[in-house]
């Protein structure tokens, strides 16, 4: 049995784009984000074939890491056929998201990410950032050169190091962490990001149900401005699988390869 989990997605082309590239997946276990780049008929294509490729996921009965990771893969391949079938440069996308996952006797947030948008997760009132951006703007911050605060309104802060739709496939980066009731996921892209500092983003997405809190999410932060694209998803878990006995906690944790 796996653990049975509430959402709520909202999307919304914001203030000042003329298209949402932005791209949303909710299909139970799977949860994910995807924004696309490279211009009208480039970016929107790009996030749709991202989401479709995971959506095949949902027909498994038992989703595992590496059903992730070739899906991913598939996508990046059909992303760069496309682009160079319609001559199409500097077409790809963003992909982050979360599984639920049975793995070690319990159940498990499979989170993975490539690129700038971001997973982050609510728990006893404490926001973390579980993902770590790819892009130029978060390498300036872990040499210690940029604060985080200035990061997010840096001029090159849109510039990924990492994105589907490269040659050769970009690695994603995977995390493996136990589900816990009460704690809320928020998958969002940069947009969201972007526009609300931590404090909004938790005292947000801790209020009302999980349905309506992304919806919440997104108009929040196109009161902040909406100058991208905007989406979030908010996840919880409503019943817990705890296993079949204490035998269950005894058992070694596997953890997600980050090779
Ligand atoms: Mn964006």
């Amino acid at each position: 049995m796996r653990a049975t989990v509430g959402w709520g997605t909202a999307s919304d082309v914001g203030r000042v784009r003329q298209s949402n590239q932005d791209a949303v997946l909710a299909c139970e276990p799977i949860f994910a984000v995807a924004d696309g780049m490279g211009g009208h008929a480039a970016g929107d294509v790009a996030s749709a074939l991202a989401v479709a490729e995971l959506s095949t996921l949902a027909d498994l009965d038992q989703v595992a890491q590496d059903d992730v990771a070739t899906a991913i893969g598939r996508a990046n391949a059909r992303i760069l056929a496309h682009a160079e079938a319609e001559a199409q440069a500097g077409m790809g996308t963003t992909l982050a998201g979360v599984v639920v996952v049975s793995q070690a006797g319990g159940d498990h947030w499979l989170v993975f990410n490539v690129g700038d948008s971001r997973v982050y997760r609510l728990a006893s009132g404490q926001l973390s950032q579980i993902t770590v951006d790819h892009s130029e703007v978060q390498e300036l911050v872990a040499d210690g050169r940029l604060d985080p605060d200035e990061a997010r309104s840096h001029r090159r802060r849109s510039i990924v190091t990492r994105a589907l739709g490269t040659n050769p496939a970009p690695e994603p980066d995977w995390w493996l962490l136990p589900v816990a009731p009460s704690e809320r996921l928020l998958v969002c892209s940069d947009g969201l990001s972007n526009e609300l500092d931590d404090a909004e983003i938790a005292d947000t997405l801790a209020r009302g149900p999980i349905g309506s809190a992304a919806q919440a999410l997104v108009e929040r932060a196109l009161a902040a401005g909406g100058s991208d694209n905007v989406t979030a998803i908010t996840i919880e878990i409503e019943v817990v699988d705890r296993g079949e006995g204490p035998d269950e906690d005894t058992l070694p944790r596997l953890t997600a390869s980050t090779a």
